[in-house]
Parts: C-alpha cells; structure tokens; sequence
C-alpha cells in the first residue's frame, strides 16, 4: 500500500504550527515557530516540519491550512475554520470530549462538538486580550519572568490575591501595585490565573459546559490556568501534549478526509 500524507498548516496571530500525519492517523512530524500571520513563521514552521520528517514538498499528497492567517498559505490545497479543525483535533484525541476550551495567543473560545465530533455551537472572545495568551505575556513581563514559568510559581503560592481588573492594561497596573507592595509574586501569578479562569469560565458557562471537557491551545501548557479553570467550572479538565497543535491536527485529518473522498 503507498503512504498517504497529509499536512495541516495552523498560522495562529502568534504562533506558526504544522503537523504531517501518515495514513489519517500516524502522526510523523510537527513544528512550532513562535511568530504567526504577516512573518515569516509560517514558511519556517513548513521547512521545519518537511526537514524533521525527512519528505519532500512533492511527497505531500494535501495540505489543508487553517487559523486567523489562514489564508495566506499559497501551497494549501484548501483551508479550513480553526473551529472545525479544534473540534476534528480533540475528538481524535479525546472521543469523549463534548465541550472545548481554546487558548490562543490574542482570542479565547469555548465550542461544543456533537458525539459525531462535528462543531455544534461555540463562543468567542476576540475583541480583547484579557483571558488570552496575551495577557499572561504582559503579567509575565511585568512580573520579570518567563510564561514557561507560571505554572511552577503558582504552585507555590500561600496566600490569595485577586487581580480585580479585566482589562490587561488596568491588570497590569494592578500587578505592578502589588509588587510595589512586595506582595510575594507567587500569590500574584495565582491571582492572575484565576482573573483568566473567571472570564473565560464566563464565556464557557454561556453555552453551558459539558464533559468531557478538553482544553488546547498555548496556554493549556500553562497547567496553573488549567487548574484555575477546573475550580471556576467545577469540572475535570483534559488536555494532552500536542494541545498547541491541536488546530493543525484538526487540519491533517481534515486533509485525509478530502482524498479519501
Ligand atoms: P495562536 O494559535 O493564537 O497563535 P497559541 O495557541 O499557539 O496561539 O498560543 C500562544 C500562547 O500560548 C502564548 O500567548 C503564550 O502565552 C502561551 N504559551 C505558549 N507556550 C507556553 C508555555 N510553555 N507555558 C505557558 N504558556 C505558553
């Protein structure tokens, strides 16, 4: 039997992620680059790929694009909504998963997929960064430390802080107040994780919240935000290491699905 490769191509507003699956199913690379729509990310992602998984432009059989830079991808085959591909690339994952949370680098939404694992319904919050990736990299900055980090620190946090402002530019003066007053910068990062887990807990209890739950995108890297979020919803939360790649996923299954028609 010859092989069948397909790639999705995920141009985020943040980060650039493809994956190459073999025969719908095998996954046989994937590439992160940490720029997305309008640089060079995408087309550094697709050599990265091509390169790790020793194939050829030629040896691609569809490519299928997706996300907000979607439609700059000259070399796709077609593109897809990332809300159709989260859904595909979290039920491959998860069979159970009805409800998903995705945090992006600048949007956060909540979409239910039906048991078929087709997109049913979902809300979005894309008119402002607070409760995005974006937010958590201002604290971060304002805090002198890295995103990776967050998590760990959080952990390690004794005391509650509540971080009252939902915008990022007042939150990030609240952040800076609290330093000024040499509260322990633990206690914040928590603070901060709640913030992001009661405004995105609002926009999932809009359309109601059914398990399984499954969490992707960056942030979902963020175990603390996680966390917050399994608290503010009071349900258990799934999420698995190619959570970041999960739109690109979506968008390779999606590729395997159109030749196999
Ligand atoms: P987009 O698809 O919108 O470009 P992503 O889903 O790739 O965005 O998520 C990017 C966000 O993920 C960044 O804003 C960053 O805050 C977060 N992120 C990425 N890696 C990590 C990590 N290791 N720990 C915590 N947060 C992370």
């Amino acid at each position: 039997m010859i092989d069948i490769y397909t790639m999705g191509i995920d141009v985020g507003s943040t980060t650039s992620k493809c994956l190459i699956l073999k025969n719908g199913k095998e996954i046989t690379g994937k590439s992160l680059v940490g720029v997305g729509a309008g640089t060079s990310g995408p087309e550094r992602a697709i050599q990265s790929v091509l390169s790790s998984s020793k194939l050829e432009l030629e040896d691609l059989d569809y490519i299928m694009s997706t996300g907000y830079g979607r439609h700059t991808i000259e070399i796709a085959d077609s593109e897809m909504s990332e809300l159709s591909c989260h859904a595909r690339g979290a039920y491959f994952q998860f069979p159970n998963v009805r409800t998903i949370i995705d945090i992006g680098g600048q949007d956060a939404k909540v979409l239910h997929v039906g048991d078929d694992g087709m997109l049913v319904n979902f809300a979005m919050n894309d008119k402002c960064s607070a409760g995005t990736g974006r937010f958590l990299e201002v604290m971060a900055r304002a805090l002198e430390v890295n995103v990776e980090e967050l998590a760990s620190m959080s952990q390690l946090s004794k005391n509650n802080i509540t971080i009252s402002s939902t915008c990022t530019v007042f939150a990030e003066s609240e952040v800076i107040s609290q330093l000024a007053k040499n509260t322990d910068r633990c206690d914040i990062i928590k603070g901060i994780h709640r913030s992001i887990a009661s405004r995105v807990g609002a926009l999932a209890r809009r359309n109601g919240v059914i398990d399984d739950v499954v969490m992707t995108g960056g942030v979902a890297k963020n175990r603390g935000v996680l966390h917050a979020l399994e608290e503010e919803l009071g349900h258990k939360i799934y999420t698995s290491e190619l959570a970041q790649y999960n739109g690109a996923l979506g968008a390779a299954l999606f590729a395997y699905q159109k030749l196999s028609r």
